[in-house]
């Protein structure tokens, strides 16, 4: 059987190669550490973790890393073995031991008889001759293949660094305050004139608003200190210092705008919040990219009208972050669609994380494997935390009415928010619940009931697949 060759043995690559092997597809893995490192990775080994040991929360019932967790292991993942093999005390969360972690990856792949690792820089695009190939390399990919990925999917296609703005959930955006309604109600195609959702501050709020902006603590940014930042991405903290007028010019401005609940009162300044989803339950907050410390963005957030009880789906943030546009530029499976048989994966596909890059590396080998042995990939059910990831990264993304052709896509962490709502008819309270079923409880069980149905759902499509291979 042709090999299928994988660039970079991060998260992504590694988990890859050893989902491909377990296929019984030959695998040559090329990574670059032990020729060339980058500025975040200090050692040779694969799945090095850069930055925390944290695979973050275990917790399968209610939490959605923890679900997604849940499904690696059921898909035999290398990733997840390893981490639960060299598991160090952390409360409810799976953190690792990094060094124990990284050297039983490599160990592994290193061994395996159908995966050679070859250490080489890949400076562009695979050769034509590779006819299955998967890129990880990551969001800090090396420059000349970034700029042959640059080349090949077009200049806005590709995102060098992430100025992120908030994104939250919809059910915990108070309507009695905040309005759907587009500026001058304009309709774009397929819009109503009320695809933004509006946040409006008097001016003491608004005041008070920016003084907090200002006050409040900043993250240091010493890796791309000196990098200009692009216009439109300039994060809000940095618009407040310019004058207290710039952001009710800006990304606040109140014109076009008319309050449903109190129409006779111009709003000073209004936030507004675009859908992020195709479902409808994230919303991000238009403009509001920040170097603020999370904390920081919760406590100054919540001081918006409508916004005093928000959950965050992810935080602002702005980092080095190499991310192709996937929405626009791939397949379901991962394929680029300008190239079939060249899949992307990891954090360079626009997940966000050890574990959702892992988990996207474990999908790409899986849909690469399957097409070697002349099946059609099987992708996960939308209800898995592996299919509501996917469909983040290749589907279901909003382009604004007003602003056609701009990016919606910003990269995240698996939550609850990607995944398709329950059934209607879904029974929530538990058997025997006494007292008040209030809606902290309902909260959890709608989460239990989630996850209950994603881990059966994740059963009968590896179920699925299994079969199918063994008809072959
Ligand atoms: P990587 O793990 O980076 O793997 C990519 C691999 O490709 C690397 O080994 C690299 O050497 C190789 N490579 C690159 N270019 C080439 C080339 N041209 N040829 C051959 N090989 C190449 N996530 C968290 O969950 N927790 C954190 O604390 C965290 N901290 C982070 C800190 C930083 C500084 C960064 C940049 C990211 C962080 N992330 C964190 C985000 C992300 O989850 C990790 O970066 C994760 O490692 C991504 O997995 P990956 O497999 O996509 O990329």
């Amino acid at each position: 059987i042709k090999p299928i060759h994988v660039v970079g043995g991060g998260l992504a690559g590694s988990e890859a190669a050893w989902q491909i092997a377990s296929a019984g597809v030959p695998v040559i893995l090329h990574e670059m550490r032990g020729v060339r490192g980058t500025d975040a990775h200090k050692t040779d080994g694969l799945a090095e973790l850069v930055c925390s040991n944290s695979f973050r929360s275990d917790d399968a019932e209610t939490n959605a890393v923890g679900l997604l967790h849940a499904e690696m292991r059921l898909a035999g993942s290398l990733i997840m073995a390893s981490g639960d093999a060299h598991q160090v005390p952390a409360g409810g969360a799976l953190a690792v031991d990094r060094d124990g972690f990284s050297d039983a990856v490599t160990r592994e792949v290193e061994a395996h008889p159908l995966i050679s690792v070859v250490r080489e820089e890949i400076s562009g695009l695979p050769p034509e001759s590779w006819d299955l190939a998967i890129i990880a390399t990551g969001p800090l990919t090396a420059p000349s293949l970034a700029e042959a990925i640059r080349a090949e999917t077009g200049a806005d296609a590709l995102a060098f660094f992430d100025a992120i703005a908030p994104i939250v959930h919809f059910d915990t955006i108070d309507m009695q305050k905040a309005w759907f309604q587009s500026r001058y109600d304009k309709v774009g195609p397929g819009g109503t004139g009320k695809d933004y959702i509006n946040c409006p501050m008097s001016k003491a709020e608004y005041e008070a608003f920016i003084a907090a902006l200002i006050a409040g603590d900043k993250t240091e940014f010493k890796q791309w200190e000196g990098t200009p930042y692009f216009d439109g991405c300039l994060p809000i903290e940095i618009m407040a210092e310019r004058g207290p007028e710039t952001l009710r010019h800006g990304p606040m401005k109140p014109v076009g705008l008319t309050n449903e609940h109190d129409p006779e009162t111009k709003p000073y300044a209004v936030v507004q919040l675009r859908q992020d989803n195709a479902l409808g339950t994230l919303y991000n907050m238009v403009g509001f990219q920040t170097k603020l410390k999370y904390g920081e963005q919760g406590r100054i957030f919540r001081m918006i009208p409508g916004l005093e009880n928000a959950e965050f789906a992810r935080l602002g943030g702005l980092h080095r972050n190499t991310y192709i546009n996937s929405p626009v530029l791939l397949d379901g499976s991962l394929q680029l669609k300008s190239r079939p048989g060249l899949r992307f994966a990891g954090q360079i596909t626009g997940c966000e994380g050890y574990v959702e890059s892992a988990a996207i590396g474990l999908l790409a080998g899986r849909f690469a494997a399957a097409e070697r042995l002349g099946n059609a990939p099987s992708l996960p059910p939308a209800t898995t935390a592996f299919g509501a990831l996917l469909n983040h990264i290749t589907g279901g993304h909003l382009v604004s009415d007003d602003e056609p052709g701009k990016r919606s896509f910003q990269p995240m962490n698996v939550n609850f928010g990607l995944f398709p709502p329950l059934d209607p008819g879904t029974k929530l309270k538990p058997e025997g619940f006494e007292g008040r079923f209030r809606g902290k409880d309902k909260a959890l069980a709608r989460k239990r009931a989630t996850t209950r149905r994603a881990l059966a759902d994740c059963r009968k499509w590896l179920g699925h697949e299994a079969s199918a291979q063994a008809a072959e």
